[in-house]
């Protein structure tokens, strides 16, 4: 059994057909056309496409002005990209705890790591529930901070009745095939600022700007780009472009479908003792990328045993993410320790990502609980003899 898989049709292949006919194949009509459909479903008025999550989060932080000197605040557990960005542009990422029930960063560890040099807050709304917003924003307006939500896990989820992406000044998404909607590689940047938005579309096509003439009002079509500042090639194609617009078209349904099968989960694996289900604050709602049950006795190795009962049943699983501080780079360069941001350390090994996909079957769920259920049994034996 697979952890999980985007799910394609008809509609896909329709869309990149009229792509390929239209020879339209980079940034163009389509590109533009999944822009907007992806603000209107996020209620935001700027979005720009990026070649992937992590593309996306290096334009936002490029776009904010942050670069050396700098420092960002970043959950010390999450996708290595969410501190990545901020480490490509020369700034510091500044790796803080979580919240171990919700596996998102703790605004009070987010108050305590606040210096001088601090220019944005990187909440992650991570496996797709809403972290903390308000508080975060009240420390962010308090300090003055830019705040960049990673909200690439997190399409179709809501935080007190809003889509996210709009809660701060930038927010950043992710088509990769593990999110709920899937282009292969893509990502896209949302924001209310326009002049953000523009700076983000210069960034992620090499810095082009309107040409000199364009402000004169005497623009010709082959007048050149200017190039004033330092840009990428961080753009999306329009053969993506279109299974994003089609994707889009399905994304209800996906939604629905996951969470029956959380809830369904949920009921199963509920009352099992030893393992903890997703938590989901009453202000949030969620859209389970990733379901994640996390074991509460016996730590790391009640956890892989779990894991290799899982495997020998040929289902797959994942630890929940990183514990971004005990990674090689942030080890060396900062000199953490697992104890620096403890229940980070404790969230990557004691979690369990299980499979949720587009037509699961009921069976399928109670094959994945019935294995938890009995390799708990046999680690509560172990402990009992
Ligand atoms: C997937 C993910 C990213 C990166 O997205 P890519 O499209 O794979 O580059 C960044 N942050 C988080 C929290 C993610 O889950």
């Amino acid at each position: 059994m697979e952890l999980a898989f985007p799910k394609f049709d008809e509609r896909e292949r329709e869309l990149i057909g009229q792509c390929l006919e239209s020879r339209w194949v980079t940034q163009g009509p389509m590109v533009r056309r999944f822009e907007e459909l992806f603000a209107a479903r996020q209620r935001v008025p700027f979005s720009a496409a990026a070649s992937s999550g992590t593309a996306a989060l290096h334009l936002a932080v490029l776009a904010l002005g942050i670069g050396p000197g700098d420092e960002v605040i970043v959950p010390a557990y999450t996708w290595v990209s969410s501190a990545h960005c901020v480490e490509y542009a020369g700034a510091k990422a500044v790796l803080v705890d979580i919240d171990l029930s919700t596996y998102n960063l703790d605004p009070q560890a987010a108050a305590a790591a606040i210096t001088p040099r601090t220019r944005a807050i990187l909440p992650v709304h991570l496996f797709g529930l809403p972290a903390e917003m308000d508080s975060i924003r009240n420390l962010a307006e308090k300090h003055n901070l830019a705040v960049i939500e990673d909200a690439a896990c997190a399409v179709g989820s809501e935080y007190q009745g809003s889509p996210l992406g709009g809660l701060g000044d930038v927010g950043c998404f992710s088509f990769h095939p593990r999110k709920i909607i899937s282009t292969g590689e893509g990502g896209m940047v949302t924001t209310r600022d326009a002049g953000l938005a523009d700076r983000v579309r210069s960034l992620r096509n090499i810095g082009a700007g309107a040409p000199r003439e364009a402000a004169a009002g005497q623009a010709r079509p082959y007048h050149l780009s200017t190039f004033d500042v330092l840009g990428y090639n961080l753009r999306m194609s329009d053969i993506l472009a279109a299974v994003g617009v089609a994707q889009m078209e399905k994304l209800d349904n996906l939604l629905a479908e996951r969470r029956g099968l959380a809830q369904r989960y949920d009921a199963l694996l509920g009352e099992m003792d030893g393992v903890a289900i997703p938590a989901v604050p009453a202000d949030c709602s969620m859209n389970y990328q990733s379901y994640v049950v996390r074991v509460t006795r016996g730590g790391l190795a009640t956890r892989n045993h779990l894991m290799d009962a899982l495997v020998e049943r040929n289902i797959a699983s994942r630890p929940g993410t990183h514990a971004v501080h005990r990674l090689g780079y942030y080890v060396q360069k900062y000199h953490l320790r697992p104890e620096d941001c403890p229940n980070a350390a404790r969230a990557e090994d004691e979690t369990i990502s299980i499979p949720l996909f587009p037509g699961m079957t009921s069976k399928n769920q109670d094959l994945v609980a019935e294995t938890i259920q009995q390799a708990l049994g046999r680690v509560q034996d172990k402990g009992a003899a």
